[in-house]
This record gives C-alpha cells, sequence and structure tokens, in this order.
C-alpha cells in the first residue's frame, strides 16, 4: 500500500540518551516516515513530534540533564506531539517518589516502576486495541510500570486484565509495553495519523 502523501513532510525526533531508539527508527522507516536521532537542543529544533523510547528512567534522567537536553526537551514538549514507550512513559507522567527520575508531567497518570516484577518476569500478550487498530497487538512488556491514578483527561486505548496499558492525552500518548519491538509499526501508524497529523 503506499504510504499517504502527509508522510513525506514529517521528520520524527527519536531521543537517543539511551534504550530502544533504533528500533523506533525502524518502526517509522517501516511506514516511510523520517525520523532523526536527538542528542542535542539543535536536533530538537527539526522534529515534528518526539518519542521517548524504553531503557532506564533513572540512567535516562541523568543523562538528559547531564547533556543540558533537559530544559530543551521540556520546552519543546509544550507544543510537539510525543509518544513514551515503557521508561519514556514513566518520563512523561507526574512525578513519582524516586528523586533519581524526574518528570515531563505532560499526562496526567502516576506510574510505577517494575510493577509487573523483574526482568525474568517480562512477559508478551496479544492485546486487543479497538480504537487503534483492526488486530491484535503482540505486547512485549518488559519491566514495565503499571499506570494509577489516572485522571479523567486520559482515555484508555489498551487494556491488559485489570491494568490500563496504553493512554492518550491530549497529544501525548504512553505505553507500558514496547511496540517497537516487533515488525508491526500499527501503534506508530496511529500516533502519526490521529495526532501528529490531527496536531499541526
Ligand atoms: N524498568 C524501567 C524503568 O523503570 C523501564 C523498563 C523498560 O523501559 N523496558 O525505567
Amino acid at each position: 500500500m503506499p504510504h499517504p502523501e502527509a508522510y513525506n513532510d514529517l521528520t520524527i525526533g527519536i531521543m537517543a540518551m539511551q534504550g530502544s531508539f533504533a528500533k523506533h527508527a525502524y518502526s517509522l522507516g517501516n511506514l516511510g516516515i523520517k525520523s532523526r536521532v536527538i542528542r542535542s537542543a539543535e536536533d530538537l529544533a527539526q522534529v515534528d513530534a518526539v518519542i521517548l523510547p524504553g531503557g532506564e528512567s533513572t540512567t535516562m534522567t541523568l543523562l538528559l540533564e547531564n547533556e543540558g537536553l533537559w530544559e530543551p526537551l521540556n520546552e519543546a514538549l509544550k507544543t510537539l506531539p510525543v509518544f513514551g514507550t515503557c521508561a519514556g512513559a514513566i518520563l512523561l507522567g507526574r512525578q513519582i517518589d524516586d528523586p533519581r527520575v524526574h518528570c515531563f508531567e505532560k499526562i496526567d497518570v502516576e506510574t510505577v516502576r517494575n510493577a509487573y516484577g523483574r526482568q525474568v518476569e517480562s512477559f508478551t500478550t496479544a492485546l486487543v486495541m479497538p480504537r487503534v487498530l483492526d488486530h491484535d497487538f503482540h505486547a512485549i512488556f518488559i519491566r514495565a510500570p503499571k499506570f494509577e491514578n489516572i485522571g479523567p483527561g486520559v482515555s484508555t486505548l489498551a487494556v491488559y486484565g485489570a491494568e490500563q496499558v496504553m493512554l492518550k492525552q491530549g497529544n501525548v500518548l504512553i505505553a507500558s509495553f514496547h511496540p517497537e519491538l516487533t515488525d508491526d509499526s500499527g501503534i506508530h501508524k496511529y500516533f502519526i495519523d490521529e495526532i501528529v497529523l490531527k496536531s499541526r
């Protein structure tokens, strides 16, 4: 299927401090969408949206601050759409009770780190998300956070048992799992079509 014309004009910035940033570039590439890694404030000036990948939220906080990227990113997120996966989702939620992790507070939700257990308790599952995809999504959870005390302005896009695992508020999308680790770019397509292009 040809890619929509509007995709040609887009460049998505992927924070490349640490974590699974290359996989996000691959998911976007599958859709015919350009991306660039963000390693400096100048890189941020040239993108239409931002992805914060999974990894380790403590390390990401440290690197963003040490590289002088925290403030420029905070400023950019006042207007740019953003998609955070796993550790990236933690950074976008409300400030948590861990002084090593700083949060941008872009979505009205509390996150609990490593809430499903340790690395060995990582798992995969098929998620049904009718508002996003016409097929099940093979979701990979790796030391994933849980989302709690979800504010009234937040929409739920996917659940796993009693947990809400993908959420949206305005131009902010978060997932507690790793959509970039499969060959299915459907969630990236949802982010582009429903959030990035609609917020232009
Ligand atoms: N447990 C990690 C954290 O708290 C997130 C794990 C991940 O991104 N896969 O930052």
